[in-house]
């Protein structure tokens, strides 16, 4: 994301890279699917294990969830508590959400990273 207002980028934003996966017009790495979510492996994993929790619904990030979002986002963490088990993330994980510019978010499709399989640090950069 540039280093801008990201309130500004949400208002221009196009479909993300998340919805031609989730239309299946581009291929990933899918680990589960329901109604309302997917999960599938990161292509730039920055740990032995990296998945991203996405909903169907475009909220762009955690600025445009409105109340009417919390049970869609509280799923898509526990989607992804289930997947990290199903994936054998038997040592724990780390959850992330990347909001904005200083959060580090990169795409415009609010998503729960899981990370794991090696021993996270903290503070994170
Ligand atoms: P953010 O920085 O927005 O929190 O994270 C976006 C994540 O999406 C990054 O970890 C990046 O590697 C991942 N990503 C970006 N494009 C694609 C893609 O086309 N396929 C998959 N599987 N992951 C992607």
């Amino acid at each position: 994301m540039q280093d801008e207002d990201y309130t500004n980028l949400v208002s221009r934003r196009k479909d993300s890279i998340f919805v031609k996966i989730i239309r299946r017009e581009i291929p990933a790495n899918i680990i589960f699917e329901d109604d309302s979510c997917f999960a599938f492996h990161d292509s730039c994993p920055q740990a032995p294990t990296h998945f991203l929790v996405v909903p169907k619904k475009p909220i762009a990030c955690m600025l445009e969830a409105e109340d009417c979002d919390e049970s869609l986002i509280g799923h898509l963490i526990i989607v992804g508590k289930k997947c990290a088990s199903e994936v054998g993330l038997k040592k724990g994980y780390r959850m992330v959400i990347n909001e904005g510019t200083d959060g580090g978010q990169a795409v415009l499709h609010i998503h729960v990273h899981v990370l794991g399989g090696r021993q996270m640090t903290w503070p994170p950069g």
